[in-house]
């Protein structure tokens, strides 16, 4: 196990609690997304893990090595993408890289650089001076500082805040070839698309608490309402009263009902709701159904969570 976070409470000077119990463990080669709304507490909980928030209480270990007894043991496991842009502008991208290793105490060792360069496609750029370099490079080179001291887990912290479409998905790419490479991953992100994109699993965090942590696939399916849109010919101005106990809307075009079920029930009402639809003199045109996303099942279990 390469990450085990127990009960971690973070209370800040100001007496806010950031964390509230956070609890996650990790195996080697995953990538996890981190998911929360804005505030959740993710930034303080990945900084906690790395060692620039000091817990309040709870225990923490990186590859077996406790964050507080065994700090730079544990610190050196770590690799950290800051969200923010934070380099030399005048230092070339090859020394930034360089120092960052021996940062960690590390003897120097340019087949290592040479090899994260190219991973992450800087080595024609080497030479550049940081500044020299576009926004979605600039974040390699974060990458690469990270990386040069071969941790075995990585964070990114919101990788793609402020990023348009484009570089989103070249950070994506970057991510999945550092799996290959057998590094372990977790990011942060509001953007549940992220998270749909690149994790194995994904880790929800609301109020300081992990809510859940699951399989991407098996949280989907769990929690997998499906959609059923019913096109007929006729148009309505509203749901009929003769169908007022299914829970439908009326698509924009007054051509469609949809209908929304939970595929784990035991009945899913649809036979009934097709009987009752022809008996409201209504005549099917097509039936189409869709898996919800997984930003629908975030909503659902945040509204789930506020309500108890
Ligand atoms: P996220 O990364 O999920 O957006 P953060 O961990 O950044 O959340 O913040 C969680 C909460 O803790 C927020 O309400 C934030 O305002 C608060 N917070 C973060 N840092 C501090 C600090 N140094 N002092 C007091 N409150 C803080």
């Amino acid at each position: 196990m390469i990450l085990e976070a127990n009960d971690v409470r973070k209370t800040y000077a100001n007496g806010f609690t950031a964390l509230d119990g956070a609890s996650l463990r990790l195996e080697d080669g995953e990538i996890l997304a981190l998911l929360g709304p804005n505030g959740a507490g993710k930034t303080t909980f990945i900084s906690t893990i790395c060692g620039l928030v000091e817990p309040s209480s709870g225990s923490i270990t990186v590859g077996g090595f406790d964050i507080k007894r065994d700090y730079r043991a544990a610190r050196k496991m770590i690799g950290l993408v800051p969200q923010e842009i934070n380099l030399e502008p005048f230092e070339k991208v090859i020394s930034t890289v360089r120092h960052s290793r021996g940062l960690f105490g590390l003897p120097r060792d340019d087949a290592k650089v040479e090899q994260v360069l190219r991973d992450l496609s800087l080595w024609d750029k080497r030479n550049n001076q940081t500044k020299e370099l576009s926004g979605g490079m600039k974040r390699r080179v974060l990458i690469a500082k990270a990386l040069v001291h071969e941790p075995q887990i990585l964070f990114l912290d919101e990788p793609s805040a402020g990023v348009d479409v484009e570089l989103r998905r070249d950070m994506w790419e970057v991510v999945a070839r550092l799996k290959e490479r057998g590094v372990t991953i977790v990011l942060t992100t509001h953007y549940i698309e992220e998270a749909e994109a690149i994790a194995d699993r994904v880790a929800v965090i609301h109020k300081g608490r992990i809510l859940l942590t699951e399989s991407k696939d098996s949280l989907m399916q769990r929690m997998g309402q499906k959609t059923l849109s019913i096109d007929i010919h006729e148009t309505l101005s509203a749901v009929p009263e003769a169908l007022a106990e299914f829970n439908l809307s009326l698509g924009a075009e007054g051509q469609t009902l949809v209908y929304s079920y939970d595929t784990q029930a035991k009945h899913t009402g649809i036979t009934r709701l097709l009987t009752q639809l022809a008996a409201a003199g209504l005549s099917l045109k097509d039936i189409t159904t869709r898996n919800s996303t997984l930003e629908e099942i975030f909503v659902d279990l945040l509204q789930q969570e506020d309500a108890t």
